[in-house]
């Protein structure tokens, strides 16, 4: 039996990994879950499951999830290092997704130990792409890609010469706010932001789909993982979420990931692979889908999409500054203290500070300098935006 472990299993993606074990009794043997405050779910997964260990993040829950565990067999645990400790278990394959930084940690101790990680956790890429990679290289650990466009980014090149890869192309709905004026986005209140056009996803990603800020984070990611140069990958919008991505090689052809905007295609990629198995999801019909629209990506509608391209171009720690700006940023939007279009202004001030006092160079990447990174640009941008408040 395959041993597998979900980092964020109460969360969409977790949810979604869980559903897929669920469906393959005596297929796998469940090691560890983890999710945060919503332990009363957690325990009911581990039950059901038949876990080994269930971590919360938050320490002041351990006893509560203890109690709903009593007498199940299944070990609790809390709070940071317990959710390290539990990806240092032995398993063949492991799912990230936690959303946040916070994601980095236990990705990198599941590599450490030689699993295969699947990951949904985009952010390990963007803060610490260099060190994940190098890591797994060392651990002969293979990491796969679970956000939808960058699954569909590698199942379009398997088999292919990444040398004959001309331009990437990755496909974006365009988030809740793709036909509204560009002068109202102003007003954009997170409840209107929290609602996505096609993807069923968490409240965070959803709203960073209505900034784009998610889009630039896949460019980084697709920069990173993939190693293709930031210029030949382009952004378009697609309001239908049925082409993923596309990949365009140098005889002209472009071969596109196509399918229903249901991430357990991605995740069950990932479980299966090499191997392709059947997935319970919907089977397109193309005739009632009559049509697949494409428009630009405006970088003046969506200047996250042009702070991902000077992230890329600084490399070296502009990602987790990037990353951690952006969190910040995405945290006082939610609790109404920025408005919408407040958050680009943030990152891009967190990003030139930290620029300027030259805190974004590194050489070899390590785990505290990114730790660093990020709690520095934590607080640059917490500044920015107490200066927008007192400005407003
Ligand atoms: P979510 O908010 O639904 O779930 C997040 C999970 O992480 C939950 O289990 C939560 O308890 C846990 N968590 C939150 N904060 C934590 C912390 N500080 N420490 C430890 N655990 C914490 O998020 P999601 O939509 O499932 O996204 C998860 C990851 O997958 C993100 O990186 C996201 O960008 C990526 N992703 C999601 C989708 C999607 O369709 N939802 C698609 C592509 C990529
Ligand atoms: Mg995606």
């Amino acid at each position: 039996m395959r041993r597998v472990s979900i980092f964020g299993s109460t969360g969409s993606i977790g949810e979604n990994t869980v559903d897929l074990i669920a469906r393959a009794p005596g297929e796998f043997r469940v090691v560890a879950l983890s999710g945060g405050h919503n332990v009363d779910r957690l325990a009911e997964q581990a039950i059901a499951l038949d876990a080994e260990i269930a971590v919360t993040a938050v320490p002041d829950l351990k006893q509560r999830l203890a109690d709903r565990l009593s007498g199940s067999g299944t070990e609790a645990a809390a709070g940071p290092e317990a959710l390290v400790e539990a990806a240092r278990r032995p398993a063949d394959w492991v799912m990230s997704a936690i959303v946040g930084a916070a994601g980095l940690r236990p990705g990198l101790a599941a590599v450490e130990q030689g699993a295969t990680l699947a990951l949904a956790n985009k952010e390990s890429l963007v803060c610490a792409g260099e060190l994940l990679l190098r890591i797994a290289r060392a651990h002969d650990a293979a990491v796969l890609p679970v956000d939808s466009e960058h699954s569909a980014v590698f199942q379009a090149l398997a088999g292919e010469d990444i040398a004959a890869v001309e331009r990437v192309i990755l496909t974006a709905s365009g988030g809740a706010f793709r036909d509204w004026p560009i002068e109202d986005l102003v007003r954009a209140t997170p409840e209107q932001a929290a609602t996505h056009p096609n993807w069923d996803m968490g409240r965070r990603i959803t709203v960073d789909s209505a900034s784009m800020f998610n889009k630039a984070l896949e460019l980084i990611e697709t920069n990173e993982y993939f190693g293709i140069k930031p210029k030949q990958i382009e952004v378009v919008v697609h309001p239908q979420s049925l082409v993923h991505a596309l990949v365009g090689f140098r005889d002209g052809a472009l071969m596109a990931h196509v399918g229903p905007p249901d991430m357990r295609h991605a995740i069950g990629y990932a479980l299966n692979h090499p191997q392709r198995r059947a997935l319970p999801v919907e089977r397109l019909d193309l005739v009632r889908i009559g049509r697949l629209d494409f428009r630009e990506a405006s970088e003046t509608r969506w200047p996250a999409l042009r702070l991902a391209r000077e992230v890329m171009r600084l490399r070296g720690l502009a990602g987790a500054a990037f990353n951690a700006a952006k969190e910040t940023a995405l945290d006082a939007f939610l609790a109404r203290e920025i408005r919408f279009t407040d958050m680009a202004a943030v990152v891009e001030e967190t990003l030139e500070a930290m620029h300027r006092e030259n805190a974004l160079k590194c050489d070899r990447m390590g785990l505290d300098q990114v730790m660093e990174t990020d709690h520095v640009a934590r607080e640059r941008a917490a500044q920015v935006v107490a200066q927008i408040r007192t400005d407003a």
